[in-house]
């Protein structure tokens, strides 16, 4: 098999083989396709797309680059989330022990920060001595035991993904559905999983801006999983506005705390709840929606949510205190209030822009190798729909080192579109496909 006719066959449109899949997959991940020649395949996908045959192919390939994790000795359906990533989004981390306390196995593997959006594992590692770095043996050991665990993807889950997104990232191939579902879903499969449910974003800062776009990713997603005979729901949800109050790392560690409380910010709480119900539908634990949320309500009531975040913190070697003491959290030394240039209704807030904002100061990383200062971040103060009057703050941005500063301030004062008219409300869950 030549590799330039399966470039020349992609770049007229024809569907691929198994075969020639297998073939770039194995290859590739082997070193004998160079880089210049799987870019030119990824182009043409990208301009060219694939069929649903050759997306569940390509997806098989991916995972059986890695291992497949068995959890066929740990009882009950494991149910796993994930988020297509999004701005101030730290719903994983609440929603994680939240439903794990409600009796469902929650096996999740999450990813870090890049570009505007934030990572589940760069916000847990502002828990001090907390390690998302576990074997395999031991997640399922956990997962087994205190019913969640929540790490990082190994060099055993996905592996092809992991080049091929490296490559995706350099060659201008990133926000093609097919690639991005298949990368999505060969970890999510991977990781041994019966149900899943996805958290699809819609809007400024997301991957997908239109809703027509998100609906095309959130049903190719849930044709994969079926395809793998798996259930999962996918939710259209709205990422205009940051989420919650909080976009940073301690700072959402603490948000995160608070929604454990029964306290903390509506839209976390709504997203939070909506998933949550769905995933103990899915688990079969509840039968319906309103004894599901019924469930959820008694977990945080009972603090029995709190308690299986505190033990898993403790089983992943960090300090459970963090729930009582939130001083004992990575923090800033500075703030720097944004201010409304004029009176009026927040129409619109670009996530895009908060989110690079929050990577100038250091809370997220521009290329993989950064480093992220756990302690900074941005506080929400003006969301859409508010009145604000001149001169009043929108955000503060709490910050250590002040190199960047300026510039993220001028960037989240860009961002906020402030006018005398209300906006239309949209909302937070934009649609179900399940
Ligand atoms: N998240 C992933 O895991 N892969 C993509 O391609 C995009 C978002």
């Amino acid at each position: 098999m030549l590799f330039q006719d399966i470039i020349i066959k992609k770049r007229e449109g024809l569907p691929l083989t198994a075969e020639e899949i297998h073939f770039f997959v194995t290859g590739y991940v082997k070193g004998e396709i160079p880089d210049y020649q799987a870019s030119a395949l990824l182009m043409a996908i990208f301009l060219k797309g694939l069929s649903g045959e050759e997306l569940g192919n390509l997806t098989n390939e991916m995972i059986d680059s890695g291992i497949r994790v068995d959890f066929s000795a740990v009882s009950g359906i494991k149910v796993d989330k994930h988020s297509t990533g999004g701005v101030g989004d730290k719903i994983s981390i609440p929603l994680a022990p939240l439903v794990a306390a409600c009796g469902v196995k929650v096996p999740m593997v999450s990813g870090r920060g890049l570009g505007h959006t934030g990572g589940t594992l760069d916000k847990l590692e502002s828990i001090p001595g907390f390690n998302v770095g576990l074997s395999i043996e031991a997640f399922i050991e956990m997962v087994d035991r205190i019913g969640l665990s929540m790490i990082g993807q190994t060099k055993e889950l996905a592996p092809a993904d992991k080049l091929i997104y490296a490559l995706r990232d350099a060659t201008g191939t990133v926000p093609s559905i097919p690639l991005i579902s298949s990368s999505i879903m060969s970890k999510k499969l991977a990781e041994g999983i019966d149900a899943l449910v996805l958290d699809v974003k819609v809007g400024t800062g997301a991957f997908m801006p239109t809703e027509e776009k998100a609906e095309t990713l959130a049903r190719t997603l849930v044709d994969i999983g079926k395809r793998a005979g798996k259930q999962v729901t996918a939710f259209l949800t709205r990422m205009d506005d940051p989420l919650g109050e909080a976009v940073g790392n301690s700072s959402e560690i603490i948000e995160s705390i608070e929604i454990l409380k029964g306290r903390g910010p509506e839209d976390i709480k709504e997203l939070t709840f909506t998933l949550a119900k769905e995933m103990l539908l899915l688990a079969r634990v509840a039968s319906t929606g309103e004894e599901a949320i019924q469930m959820l309500d008694t977990a945080i009531a009972d603090g029995s949510a709190l308690a299986k975040f505190r033990e898993m913190i403790v089983e992943q070697g960090g300090n459970p205190e963090v729930t009582n003491d939130y001083s004992l959290l990575p923090s800033f030394a500075h703030v720097l209030p944004v201010v409304a240039p004029r009176a009026g209704y927040v129409q619109a807030i670009n996530s895009t822009e908060i989110g690079m904002a929050g990577v100038l100061i250091g809370a997220g990383r521009a290329v993989v190798s950064d480093t992220v200062d756990h302690g900074v971040g941005i506080k929400i103060l003006a969301k859409s729909g508010d009145y604000v009057k001149q001169g009043q703050p929108l955000v503060e941005i709490q910050y250590n080192d002040h190199r960047a500063v300026g510039e993220a301030a001028s960037r989240i004062a860009s961002a906020y579109v402030i006018g005398d008219a209300a906006p239309l409300t949209i909302p937070l869950i934009r649609k179900v496909i399940r």
